[in-house]
């Protein structure tokens, strides 16, 4: 009877816990909830709705929705609203959950259980002695994404994700499976962005197909042996002539269009929040090529492309890997909210 007891309480907690997430959220969300946070810009020469996105940290879709615009082409002076986002506004502490000791549970247990370490735990719980558990005892947790911010934790090949958003369709870039569009609010924002910035200066682009990111609360990703932590992307090329592409295809240096790869590869390694990208030597030679064609030197090149050093240099952030002739594999920088990220 004290068992039940004790679950219920526990399920109570839980549930308590996840509409306070799910109200945070919602609250980030509310563009009308104070007129003083807005703010506005003007568009310059040579800016377009993604590198806005970009700049301000907010989604393709809040820009759409808040400025009642139906595509991403807008005129030079427009002045847009851009409320900046609620992710970049200082980091705080994650909140403090209680967990109250049920029969069985371990330190060990209950860090694996939360995705903190055991260390944390019992950091968090000087006062407990771990080997003398009690029935209703309660235990301080600090859950990474308790304030409703998505988290990146762990690392991309055994971590998790907190508070991941769905990548939806958007100008740009079309989502196959939802459910496995999962990252972190940032990750997420910054695809939108590079792809309405190719689609803002290219109209007949055709939208780069997104393939996995993460599961909901990130972990195992069938058939990835990475995608665990939202910061993993896989994205289709694009292909030359402006051919939209049904599925993944494998591409050939003819079929490569190096222009609007290289623009966007560059777009988001500018934004300093790429570790690397995953390319197949052989389509680094026309990226490459194009590149010292528009005016990049190879000492420019070096730190950005592994061509022409081999397929096997570990060098560039844009390296060769095995299996990515049909798709570019994007993995995200560890943001300001992420935790035990690496
Ligand atoms: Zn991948």
């Amino acid at each position: 009877m004290g068992q039940t007891h004790k679950r219920l309480e526990f399920v109570v907690l839980l549930v308590a816990l996840l509409l306070g997430m799910a109200q945070s959220a919602s609250a980030a969300n509310d563009v009308n909830a104070e007129s003083d946070e807005f703010s506005y810009h003007q568009v310059n020469d040579g800016e377009t709705l993604g590198t806005i996105a970009m700049h301000y940290q907010v989604g393709i879709d809040q820009l759409l929705e808040w400025n009642d615009l139906e595509s991403v082409h807008i005129e030079p002076e427009t002045t847009l609203v851009v409320k900046s986002s609620e992710e970049v506004r200082g980091s705080s502490e994650p909140l403090p959950v209680i967990h109250v000791i049920r029969r069985g549970d371990t330190f060990e247990g209950i860090a694996r259980r939360y995705g903190v370490t055991i260390r944390q735990v019992q950091r968090w719980n000087r006062r407990l002695n771990p080997r003398r558990l009690q029935l209703g005892q309660q235990v301080r947790l600090h859950i990474p994404g308790a304030d409703g911010k998505s988290v990146s934790y762990g690392r991309a090949n055994g971590g998790r994700l907190y508070n991941g958003v769905a990548m939806q369709t958007t100008p740009g870039m079309r989502v196959r499976n939802v459910a496995r569009s999962y990252g972190t609010r940032r990750v997420v924002q910054l695809l939108q962005a590079a792809g309405a910035d190719v689609q803002a200066r290219w109209p007949d682009a055709p939208d780069l197909i997104v393939g996995s990111l993460s599961v909901r609360n990130g972990g195992r990703l069938r058939p990835h042996r990475s995608h665990q932590s939202g910061r993993d992307v896989d994205l289709t090329y694009y292909h030359r002539g402006n051919v939209a592409l049904p599925d993944f295809r494998n591409m050939s240096v003819e079929t490569f269009d190096a222009v609007k790869n290289w623009h966007m590869y560059k777009v988001l390694i500018d934004s300093g929040q790429v570790e690397y990208m995953f390319v197949d030597y052989r389509l680094q030679k026309p990226l490459y090529e194009y590149a010292l064609s528009i005016g990049y030197t190879p000492e420019e090149l070096e730190p950005l492309l592994q061509y022409p050093r081999g397929r096997n240099v570990s060098a560039g952030i844009i390296r060769h890997s095995r299996g990515h002739l049909n798709h570019v594999h994007i993995r995200f920088t560890c943001g300001p909210q992420d935790r035990n990220c690496h």
